[in-house]
């Protein structure tokens, strides 16, 4: 098995007079701390897949993702350390030419083989390698015998990695509130299912244009992990940022706030959204004064290198 660097992660209190003044605690779990090159969400989400494949022994896995894909990375970096091959389906074309930037760089360093698809392709394959037995069926004649895991890396079984979140978290009841940014769902579908009765879950959107696809993704993925739906967990769509990878210039000076106030880098596509949200619905009154809340830090910033 992939080894985690801090297992189970650490749960700190954060406390900010904002929150304060409405009422509301905030603690951070700090799954950026768990793996240094497969980091928060990717390891809790990889690591039931890793097992089914060894397990099947499956030596190659294959799957998806753009030019900056921290789910590639974290793939590549998993699969060299469990001795299997790895193939990642990359979009966008033009890339294949072109000089690797750091992310791409760090896969094929792992070593990863990198496909270059166009677009069109791109989202032939990775859109339904999951619901298309042709699709999935063409994979395996064209790579061999794999592991497919889709963009994202978000399902069932990484639903079911995500719930060991919440397990992690002594004294969940009816105060408390998980909160996770959302991409894929995959986190938040995992952590809303490892909650006990009474919690609840919130995710935050970090891309634009999410509402209702992603509700239907997370209870998609509840029926194939858990064979129900969950009504314990809601989605914000507000507070994307203008979109995925946009970050505006009051979210920017937000993260900057954060990070000198408590000392912690934050990863700004994800965790830093998810903060300023939880700020911003806060000072709102959105949460009932005694809210407990809970955000995990799902991964870790850039290296600072990154081109
Ligand atoms: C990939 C990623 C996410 C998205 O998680 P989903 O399970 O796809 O919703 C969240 N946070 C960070 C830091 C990530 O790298």
């Amino acid at each position: 098995m992939l080894e985690p660097a801090l297992l189970p992660t650490p749960l700190v209190d954060c406390t900010d007079e904002v929150l304060a003044r409405a009422g509301v605690r905030l603690r951070l779990k700090r799954d950026d701390l768990l793996h240094p090159a497969v980091p928060g969400n990717k390891w809790r989400k990889l690591g039931p897949n890793l097992e089914a494949a060894v397990r099947q022994g499956r030596t190659r896995l294959l799957t998806f993702g753009g030019a900056y894909s921290t789910h590639l990375r974290a793939v590549a970096v998993a699969a060299g350390a469990l001795g299997l091959e790895s193939v990642g389906l990359v979009r966008g074309e033009e890339l294949a030419d072109a000089p690797r930037n750091w992310s791409l760089r760090a896969a094929e360093a792992a070593g990863m083989e990198l496909v270059f698809l166009s677009r069109s392709e791109y989202r032939e394959t990775a859109g339904r390698c999951e619901l298309d037995e042709d699709v999935a069926e063409g994979l395996q004649r064209r790579w061999g015998p794999c592991t497919v895991l889709p963009e994202g890396g978000s399902n069932a079984l990484a639903a079911t990695g995500a719930a060991a979140v919440p397990a992690e978290l002594p004294d969940l009841g009816e105060r408390d509130v998980v909160c996770c940014p959302v991409g894929t769902g995959g986190t938040l579908a995992g952590i809303a299912a490892g909650l006990p009765p009474g919690a609840r879950a919130l995710g935050v959107a970090v891309l634009r244009g999410g509402a209702g696809y992603l509700e239907g993704e997370v209870a998609r993925l509840h029926r194939a992990a858990y064979g129900r739906e969950f009504g314990n967990w809601r989605i914000d769509h507000d507070h994307h940022g203008g979109g995925y990878g946009r970050v505006p210039a009051g979210l920017e000076a937000f993260a900057e706030g954060f990070e000198r106030r408590h000392g912690i880098a934050l990863e700004r596509r994800y965790v830093a959204k998810l903060l300023a949200a939880l700020y911003d619905l806060a000072g709102a009154g959105a949460f009932p004064a005694g809210t407990r809340l809970t955000a995990v830090v799902t991964g870790l910033p850039d290296p600072p290198d990154a081109g």
